[in-house]
C-alpha cells in the first residue's frame, strides 16, 4: 500500500535527478494507482514520462455516436484534453470519408500512472489504443464487441497480412492519424508496416510516424505529444527522418517472425514497480490522506 509519510521518508534519503523541470521520487507501484475511481478536479496536465508518470485533471471520454469503447468497465478512458479532442475529431472525420466509427481500447486510468496489466506506457493519458475494426451499425454484445474487436489483420501463422481483410480503408485511417501535427508515433505490427510501405508508393513522408512494435495486430496504439501547458511532461525523442520502410523493418520483421509465431507477449508483472516516479505525481495522492 501507498504511504505518503514513508514515501516522503524515503524521498528524503533518495536520489533526486534534475532534468526538465522535474524531481524525482523514489518508488512507485501500479497498486498505488489502482485505488482510484475519479480524476483530480484540476486543469489536464501530463507529468513524467509515457511509462513513468501520471495525468493531473484527466477527463473521461464521452459518449459519441462515432466511436465506442470496448471495455468501459476498465474504467481506462480517461485522457489529456488534447488526447479526448483527438479521439473525438478523428473518430469524425472517418466517420464523414469512410462512413464508419472507431472502436477505441485503453487510453489510461483516472490519475494514469502505471497498470497492474495490461500495458507499460499508457500512464500519462497522451496514449490511446484504436482497434482496426469498424465499429458496428448495430448495438452488439459486449462479448460479441470484444471478438469482433479482436480480429487479427494478420493470418493464422501470423507471418503475413490476411489479404481477405485487408484494404485501402486502414492505410487511410493510419495516414489521418499520422497526418496530425500532435501525434508523436503510432505503433502497429511490423507486417503491417511492411505492408503499408508496399502500398504507399507516392506520398510516404506519414510513414516515418508509423513504428514498428510487436502485437498491435488488432489495433493499432496512438502517442500524442505533450501539450505546451505540460511543463513536466518528457517527450520521447523525434522518430527518425524518412520513411522507416528500409532496414530497420526488415530487423522488426526478422526478429518479429520469430516472437509473434510463439504466441509469447512480454510478461508484465501484477504489480509493477517504478523508481524515480515524478514528484509532482504525489500531490495526486493527497485526497487519500
Ligand atoms: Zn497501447
Amino acid at each position: 500500500m501507498f504511504n505518503f509519510t514513508n514515501h516522503i521518508f524515503l524521498c528524503v534519503f533518495s536520489l533526486f535527478t534534475f532534468a526538465s523541470n522535474i524531481t524525482y521520487a523514489h518508488q512507485i507501484s501500479s497498486d498505488d494507482y489502482s485505488v482510484f475511481t475519479n480524476p483530480t478536479n484540476e486543469p489536464s496536465k501530463s507529468i513524467g514520462s509515457y511509462a513513468n508518470g501520471c495525468i493531473q485533471g484527466a477527463l473521461a471520454l464521452p459518449d459519441d455516436l462515432h466511436y465506442k469503447l470496448v471495455y468501459p468497465s476498465r474504467n481506462r478512458y480517461w485522457g489529456h484534453g488534447i488526447t479526448i479532442d483527438f479521439i473525438k475529431n478523428l473518430s469524425r472525420d472517418i466517420y464523414s470519408t469512410e462512413g464508419n466509427g472507431l472502436l477505441i481500447g485503453d487510453l489510461s486510468q483516472p490519475r494514469g500512472g502505471p497498470m497492474t496489466w495490461g500495458h507499460k506506457s499508457h500512464q500519462t493519458g497522451l496514449d490511446v489504443d484504436i482497434y482496426f475494426a469498424k465499429k458496428p451499425q448495430d448495438e452488439l454484445s459486449d462479448n460479441d464487441l470484444i471478438k469482433l474487436a479482436l480480429i487479427s489483420l494478420l493470418d493464422k501463422k501470423q507471418e503475413n497480412i490476411n489479404q481477405d481483410i485487408w484494404s485501402k480503408y486502414y492505410s487511410n485511417l493510419l495516414q489521418r492519424v499520422s497526418d496530425d501535427a500532435n501525434v508523436s508515433r503510432v505503433f502497429v505490427n511490423p507486417i503491417i508496416k511492411n505492408q503499408l510501405c508496399l502500398d504507399n508508393k507516392g506520398d510516404r513522408s506519414w510513414l516515418g510516424k508509423i513504428r514498428p512494435w510487436g502485437g498491435h495486430y488488432e489495433h493499432f496504439h496512438v502517442r500524442l505529444k505533450c501539450d505546451k501547458n505540460s511543463e513536466e511532461c518528457i517527450e520521447q525523442h523525434s522518430v527518425p527522418t524518412g520513411d522507416g520502410c528500409g532496414k530497420e523493418l526488415d530487423n522488426w520483421l526478422e526478429k518479429g517472425l520469430k516472437v509473434y509465431s510463439s504466441n509469447k507477449k512480454p510478461v508484465i508483472p501484477k504489480e509493477l514497480f517504478l523508481h524515480n516516479h515524478p514528484i509532482s505525481c504525489m500531490a495526486l495522492f493527497d485526497d487519500l490522506n
